[in-house]
Order: C-alpha cells, then structure tokens, then sequence
C-alpha cells in the first residue's frame, strides 16, 4: 500500500489531500491553511467527520506542512513525513517537462527558469520543494505539471505568431494550464455520460480557465504561455494585447509596477471596482451597480466566446461541464452562458441550475449537455504519483 500526500500551493495558501492507494484509492485526511505569512488558519479533516481547525503564528508554507501533520494527528491519522512514500505537488510550469517526475536538481533548474512565465506559483513551489528535501532528505517528492493534460493540443494552436526560434529559445507558446482539474473531468464525464465525446469543459474560480476534450483529451485551451491568461481572473488580467503594456509601463512608472498591476488590481477586482470576489460583485450588480454588472456580463461573454471557437475545434459539442469555485457555486453566470448558446441548442433546467447541487443542469431536450461537477485536482496528481511509484 502507497501513502501519497498531495500538496497545492497558492501564494498564502496550503491545500492538502492525503491518500491511501493499494486495490482501491482512499483518502485519509484533507485539509488548508489560508493566511500563510502571519496567523495562520488551519482546518483539518478526515471523511469520517474528525475535524480539527484553529490558528496559529505560520510564517511559511512548510509551517503549514508541520502544522497540518500535527492537526492530522489530532483527528487520529498519525502519518508522519518520514512514513510516506511520496510528497506529489500540483506544480504548474516545468517548460518542456511535463507529466509527473521526481523532483531533481535538474527539475528544480527548469521551474526557476519557468518561474519568470509562473511568478505567483513557481517560486512557492521551489522553496517548499527545497525546505523538504533538506528536512526529509530521503523522502520522495514528486512534480506533477498543470500543463501536461494539453500535451495532445495540436502544434498549430499552440505556437504564437511570432518567430519559431523564440518558442524554443524562449520557451513562448501556449501550455495551458489547470490541466489536473481538466483531466479530472475529462474522466469523470467518461464516467457519468461516456456518450459525450466532445466536452468543453469550464473550471471558473479564482483563475479560471476552459479546456475542449476531445475523446478524453485536451485539444484546445483558454490559458497560453503563463496561467495569467485567457479568460480574466479574480485579480490577474487575462489576455491582453501587448501593446498596451508600454502604455500602462510610462503611466505606472516602470514595466515591474505595470504588471503587479495587471496580476494584482485587474481582472473582476479591476474591471467591477467591488471585490476579487464574484458573490460581492454578484450583489453589488443586483443593487444596481453599473460596473459590477458589466463585469459579470464581460465574463459571461468571454466563456461564451471561448465555447464557440472551442465548439468550432471539436466540431459541435455534446456536455459542457462547469467546475472551480465559480462555475460549482454560480447560477448566475451560468444562466447568462447558457441563454446565450441557442446556436448549440442548450437548454437549461431553471431549478436544476438554481439548486447547485452536482450533476446534470440541462433539460432533457438540450442539445448538448450541461453538467455542475465538483473538482478532484488532488485524486489526478495523485493518480501521476502512484503510476511513477508503481512503475519504478
Ligand atoms: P481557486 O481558484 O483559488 O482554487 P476556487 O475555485 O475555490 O478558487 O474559487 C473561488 C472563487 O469562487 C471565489 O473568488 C468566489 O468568487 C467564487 N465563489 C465561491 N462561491 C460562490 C458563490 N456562491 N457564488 C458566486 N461565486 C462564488
């Protein structure tokens, strides 16, 4: 039996999912701490109902590793570190190196070199990845890359329109990223509606991206060279023409305070001048703010607009599936992607939509299907991690 503890990162958080895998894949505990750098808040849980949750002083991610092992105990799964036979990371840009590896000095060197394309993910990553290997030299720690479910996405459409020669020296093309989550439901809809062999799938949350899947496989998606991306975010920009960055250089003082701007004040915070946040803005629009209105309304269009270009690639579709914070939570933006796909044929069930829970949102006489899913980005890195393990 493998005992994996997986391990996503964001810039003041932890998340962490710990399983059991031997015939059956189990897990054993999952947990977070928000507000890594100051007082930390942790929770820790295990799926029979054992809870342990508080705050304390957390200065880094690997506090919130020692943290959470404690509070594990706590609810009675005693795993230690030295224990387990892999720590898997949710990493996100390895360049050219994609699927899951043991973490090398020679990997660490390609995620610094990624760093500049992944500046709020790869560094966290490489220290937590550095402090473990020197407390726990022996421990196995494995990479799984965000970008290696868009391996299949056609040469094509992943170049950018310039000189060949920079995507090689450089390492510019499109990657996409939230390839765990895309994956994830790229099994799961072969699961519920293996009818479906054309989804588009739609994972909304604090960044958010969209994936075509063709057979199970990604041929397209909405993120390129850098998670930044695509469609907008909480706070980051999304796709933005170059150009505009040495105007926003000049008027911001330099090109380092142009892009803190475009990946910290952009996004729903900038365009709706509410919140990061889609249920303030959500409320905001319904009491009338004309700002906050116009932002849930571009992202709706935006999505949209993706579905249509990614219908276009997969040549019709059969089930969109929305994930992520936003897409599991919102009926609202939802409602407004769906009423605006009568080309497709969709058709929402109101009361389904409403009611949020998982599964099918659809009438039984749309065109294609909807689905409401939950995400398991966790399970897919794992999955990386005990076929590496299995395999060695
Ligand atoms: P991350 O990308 O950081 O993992 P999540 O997928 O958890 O984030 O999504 C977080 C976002 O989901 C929040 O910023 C919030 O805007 C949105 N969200 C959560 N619940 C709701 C809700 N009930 N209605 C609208 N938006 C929601």
């Amino acid at each position: 039996m493998l005992h994996i503890l997986i391990l996503n990162l964001g810039s003041t958080s932890f998340k962490y999912k710990l399983f059991s895998v031997a015939a059956e894949e189990r897990l054993l505990s999952e947990g977070s701490v928000e507000n890594i750098g100051s007082q930390g808040r942790y929770r820790v849980k295990t799926p029979e109902g054992g809870t342990a949750e508080g705050s304390c002083a957390c200065a880094s991610h690997a506090d919130a590793l020692a943290l959470c092992m404690e509070a594990m105990k706590q609810t009675r799964v005693p795993v230690e570190l030295g224990s387990l036979d892999a720590i898997g990371y949710k990493a996100v840009h390895g360049g050219t190196i994609s699927g899951s590896h043991v973490v090398t000095d020679a990997l660490l060197d390609e995620m610094e070199k990624m760093a500049p394309l992944a500046p709020a993910h790869n560094p966290v990553y490489l220290r937590m990845m550095c402090s473990v290997a020197s407390l726990y030299p022996s421990l196995t720690q494995i990479a799984c890359f965000e970008t290696s479910f868009h391996r299949t996405v056609p040469l094509q459409r992943a170049v950018y329109g310039i000189p060949l020669e920079w995507a090689e020296r450089y390492g510019l093309r499109r990657y996409g990223f939230h390839g765990s989550s895309h994956s994830y439901i790229a099994w799961k809809m072969r699961q519920l509606a293996p009818h479906a062999r054309r989804v588009v799938s739609i994972h909304l949350g604090g960044s958010s991206s969209m994936c075509a899947i063709a057979d199970g496989q990604s041929v397209a998606t909405s993120m390129g060279a850098t998670p930044q991306s695509g469609l907008f975010h909480n706070n980051r920009v999304g796709d933005l023409d170059v150009f505009c960055l040495p105007v926003l250089a000049e008027a911001l003082g330099g090109y380092p305070q142009a892009l803190e701007a475009l990946s910290g004040q952009s996004g729903f915070l900038g365009l709706s001048g509410v919140s990061n946040d889609l249920r303030d803005i959500e409320k905001a629009a319904q009491a009338g703010d004309a700002r906050a209105e116009l932002a849930i309304a571009a992202f709706a269009d935006n999505i949209v607009g993706y579905i249509g270009m990614f219908t276009a690639y997969l040549g019709g579709a059969d089930a969109l599936a929305f994930t992520g914070g936003i897409g599991r939570n919102s009926a609202e933006v939802r409602r407004r992607v769906a009423d605006n796909l009568q080309f497709l044929g969709v058709k929402l069930d109101a009361s389904r939509n409403g009611g949020n829970a998982e599964g099918r949102i659809s009438a039984p006489d749309s065109a294609a299907e909807v689905w409401v899913l939950e995400t398991n980005e966790e399970l897919m890195v794992m999955r990386g991690c005990a076929e590496l393990l299995n395999a060695r």
